[in-house]
């Protein structure tokens, strides 16, 4: 055996498949959560400020016909921004599986699953479940929870819809860490969330 290979022999492998439609259910979730956690505060701290950016866009929207060049300009820089999040995002992930996994970034892969409209990286050798949910939580903290902090700081409204955007990214994230939070430290994990599971590796008890 490869000495940069985990010895699975006591362990037990189950394979635990996701729903997408329960994530989509589990997405709203994470919005009310985060609109209550995070927008709470945020009105209350920067009511006057979020009323006048909510009037002046309203106010905007009336006194503009609606231009489609404009429309077109507009969905193209929130597809190009969409999609400059998606790539960190999937890069933090990998930041830490090559931290964590004994051969670096050689088993970390990047990939797109076009049929399902879904980027993702993962890791292909096993590793221990605490360090799969810090790398699979680092993109929702550093992109949505930071920002959101930050914004109630400065009372900057892009920072708070930044965040949001970035909670939502993270609900699959969040999911599957909730999944397997009443997992033993000593089982290891291997990320197949291009196929929707993972395989979970439980220490056989002797
Ligand atoms: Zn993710």
């Amino acid at each position: 055996m490869d000495k940069n290979e985990t010895n699975l022999d006591n362990f037990t492998q189950e394979i635990v498949k996701f729903s997408v439609l329960k994530i989509h259910l589990f997405a709203l979730v994470v919005l009310v959560a985060s609109l209550i956690i995070f927008g709470l505060p945020f009105y209350l701290i920067r009511s006057e400020y979020t009323i006048s950016i909510i009037n002046s866009i309203a106010a905007n929207t009336q006194n503009n016909q609606f231009n489609v060049l404009v429309g077109i300009i507009g969905g193209f820089i929130g597809l190009l921004i969409g999609t400059a999040i998606m790539i960190v995002h999937e890069l933090i992930h990998g930041i830490f599986y090559a931290y964590y996994a004994k051969n670096k970034w050689k088993s970390v892969k990047f990939g797109l699953v076009l049929k399902k409209g879904i980027a993702y990286c993962i890791c292909t050798e096993v590793i221990k479940i605490r360090p799969f949910f810090i790398t699979t939580i680092m993109p929702t903290v550093i992109m949505g929870i930071v920002p959101l902090i930050i914004s109630l700081i400065n009372g900057n409204l892009y920072f708070f819809f930044f965040g949001i955007i970035n909670m939502l990214g993270g609900c699959g994230d969040i999911y599957i860490i909730l999944r397997f939070l009443k997992e033993s430290k000593d089982s290891y994990i291997l990320d197949k969330s291009n196929e929707m599971c993972m395989h979970i590796y439980r220490r056989n008890i002797l």
